[in-house]
């Protein structure tokens, strides 16, 4: 019998580390109360930290953050069977479905990243991602089985229409999936919507989907560790941000093991199988709905096409764990990542 092992690892492959700064003596006036809070939106823990002029401001912001967490889960979740990405794809094949902008936006954005990575990124990957079902299910699904369902996954029968608000989706049985990017861009959002609450800056993670704004109390930037693809709860490196987003797409995040053989939650379309040539891909750029949008698409592109694109773009880095273990760092990050210190450890966030 096929000996089948489950490993989900929860949450987490990039944390915020904001140890030792806790609440910030207020001194030259400028903001310098810190505060984090978590609650679990979107599947996953999303941890909000503002900077603020007193308790209550960060207070305010935070809450302005997850408001707008809630807002955009109940747009884009395929969980929520009335959610509007839920009704487009239950009129798939039927007719168009008017959408508010953000879902629009969404798509159209995450069509732009399919463009960019010459269809490695494709969010009518659904039909196949549900065939695999790598987080309850773990079976595989046969080569007949993928092959039929390969026509649902055309990127062109995907119409997002701008003047009339809709998104129709040609055939019956296709199913759009913004799991790829969605994170990212409702990060994004919650920034916009800290920033118009007050915040001076703050970070929004959703898992390992991070954006931060501004810098902390005292100057210092953002620190940022990236999680060891292969060793749990370890430093890969750490990367300090400001005004810039990171987000991480890893094989270690939900998977299952049958005969030796990693299956994981990343495909490519190409073949419908789990992507084979990264360990993990760590995207830095300005938006988190970039950032989040190519780190999937790389990781499916593999290392060398991967980095090739990232070096092609402006203000786009990425660190890059390849299937053997090897780590690439883009040109314009080989100054700014470090290697942890001697603990080395992810600990818990405070
Ligand atoms: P991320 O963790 O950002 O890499 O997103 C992974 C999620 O994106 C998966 O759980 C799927 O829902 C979806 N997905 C899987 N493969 C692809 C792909 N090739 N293009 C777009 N989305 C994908
Ligand atoms: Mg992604």
């Amino acid at each position: 019998m096929d000996r089948i092992r489950i490993l989900v690892v929860a949450a987490g492959c990039v944390c915020v580390c904001l140890s030792g700064l806790g609440c910030a003596a207020r001194s030259s006036g400028a903001p310098s109360v810190v505060v984090k809070r978590t609650q679990m939106h979107m599947g996953t823990l999303v941890s909000i930290t503002a900077v603020g002029e007193s308790d209550q401001a960060a207070n305010q912001a935070i809450t302005a953050g997850f408001q707008e967490v809630k807002r955009l889960e109940q747009l884009l979740s395929t969980w929520i069977p009335d959610s509007e990405l839920s009704r487009v794809n239950a009129a798939a094949g039927a007719k168009p479905v008017p959408v508010s902008p953000d879902t629009l936006n969404v798509v159209r954005l995450a069509m732009q990243v399919a463009e960019m990575t010459e269809g490695a990124f494709n969010i009518a990957i659904g039909p196949a991602v549900d065939a695999w079902n790598v987080s309850a299910q773990p079976r595989l699904p046969t080569a007949g089985e993928l092959e039929a369902l390969r026509p649902l996954m055309n990127l062109r029968a995907v119409h997002a229409d701008v003047r009339e608000r809709t998104i129709f989706l040609d055939k019956a049985g296709m199913r759009i999936d913004v799991g790829g990017i969605g994170k990212g861009y409702a990060a994004d959002q919650a920034v916009i919507a800290m920033q118009k609450a007050g915040a001076a800056a703050g970070v929004v993670a959703l898992s390992g989907d991070i954006k931060t704004f501004g810098r902390l109390p005292g100057g210092r930037r953002f620190p940022v560790a990236i999680q060891h693809p292969r060793e749990e709860g370890a430093i890969l490196v750490l990367v300090d941000l400001q005004d810039e987003a990171i987000s991480t797409a890893g094989d270690y995040e939900r998977f299952f093991e049958k005969d030796g053989i990693r299956y994981h939650h990343i495909l490519d379309p190409a073949t419908l199988q789990p992507a084979r040539g990264c360990q993990s891909v760590s995207v830095i750029a300005k938006d988190g709905v970039w950032a989040d949008g190519l780190d999937t698409g790389i990781f499916v592109l593999g290392p060398e096409r991967g980095m090739a694109l990232v070096e092609r773009l402006d203000d786009v880095e990425a660190i890059i764990v390849d299937q053997a273990g090897r780590l690439h760092v883009s040109s314009g990050l080989r100054n700014r990542v470090r290697a942890p210190s001697s603990s080395g450890r992810m600990g818990p966030e405070r």
